[in-house]
């Protein structure tokens, strides 16, 4: 799949459900509504959608949410997309998860055919973890880790970096990673959605962390590259990857490989623009043909980029729709 900017789309991001059992302060409003059940895909319809991006040329897969690991009957579809690796069809199938369900999931998903995996952790301290998650218990999430390890999975922490609450956490969190083993990416927060909350006081530039980062550590640049949106170092201290998600400081679209699927079907070309697609309407009245037409109809619309602002000026998120919709 090309788009119109000539970049080729193998990278699908899908939303399996929008629900969460965490309620992180950028992600969610604490009472959010989430989406009637009727209107979510069932797993056959989930499988059915990424297989035919599969056959459309998708070689990465990424199941995401809400919190992939709290739909119900979840190995059952990436058992199902398993099948895609042992074909060759797929590179990797990969999930971003919260490490809640890790505990009792990690087995099966490497037995699955993951070979690594995301985990969110914005801070060690438990305190702060739970008032950052709202609902979230660290010492649950570490076990999770844990045992991810034992089984065999590759892990790389995501660190959403918010100003004021973890920012001082940063040199603690590479050496941690260091001592486990774990790759790191910190993000900037993006305008996505109401949180109920001031955006403008969660913003922290990452091009600002990474000078501060460096009187500490020696950061080399490297080319590695995850298929993803980050820019790596390598922290000699540790000989651990750094990642650098700057959707804000940086605009990095001109390399987007990805589109993303929310879990009722619709497909959005970029993270930070409203244009979408219905898939859904087309997978329940259409033929494979009809779905393979519609799915190269919405590439051809794959806008150029997204515009994030973060100032007191724009208050206001830039697209209305929550990080848990579209799948961080
Ligand atoms: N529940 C899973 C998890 O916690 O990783 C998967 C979904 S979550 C939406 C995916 C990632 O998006 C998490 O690392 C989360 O911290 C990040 N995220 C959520 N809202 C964000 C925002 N407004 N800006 C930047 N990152 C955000």
């Amino acid at each position: 799949m090309i788009d119109p900017f000539g970049r080729h789309v193998s990278y699908l991001r899908v939303s399996v459900t929008d629900r969460c059992d965490f309620r992180c302060v950028y992600c969610m409003a604490e009472d959010m509504t989430f989406l009637p059940k009727a209107e979510v895909l069932s797993l056959e319809e989930l499988d059915r959608l990424c297989s035919a991006f599969v056959d459309k040329g998708v070689r990465k897969l990424r199941l995401t949410g809400g919190e992939p690991l709290v739909r119900r009957d979840i190995m059952w579809l990436i058992r199902r997309l398993g099948r895609h690796l042992d074909t060759g069809a797929l590179d990797e199938l990969t999930l971003t998860t919260n490490g809640s369900q890790l505990a009792r999931f990690a087995d099966e998903l490497k037995a699955a055919g993951m070979r690594r995996i995301n985990v969110s952790v914005d801070t060690l301290d438990p305190e702060r973890f739970t008032r950052l998650t709202r609902w979230g218990k660290l010492d649950k999430v570490l076990a999770g880790l844990e045992a991810a390890r034992r089984a065999g999975l590759e892990i790389k922490i995501n660190t959403v970096a918010v100003r004021g609450v973890n920012e001082h956490e940063f040199d603690d969190l590479i050496a941690w990673c260091g001592i486990e083993g774990f790759d790191l990416t910190l993000i900037e927060t993006m305008p996505l959605g109401d949180i109920g909350g001031d955006r403008v006081e969660q913003y922290l530039p990452l091009s600002l962390v990474r000078a501060r980062l460096a009187q500490r550590w020696t950061l080399t640049d490297i080319d590695y590259k995850s298929g993803g949106p980050a820019r790596y170092v390598r922290v000699e201290e540790t000989g651990k990857r750094l990642g650098f998600i700057t959707p804000m400081t940086h605009n990095f679209c001109e390399s987007c490989n990805r589109v993303r699927l929310t879990c009722t079907g619709t497909l959005y070309m970029c993270l930070g623009q409203d244009d979408a697609a219905d898939l859904r309407s087309v997978l329940r009245d259409g033929d494979d043909a009809a779905l393979a037409a519609a799915i190269d109809e919405a590439i051809g619309r794959k806008p150029k980029g997204h515009d994030f602002v973060i100032d007191r000026r724009h208050r206001a998120p830039a697209v209305e729709r929550h990080m848990s919709v579209t799948g961080g």
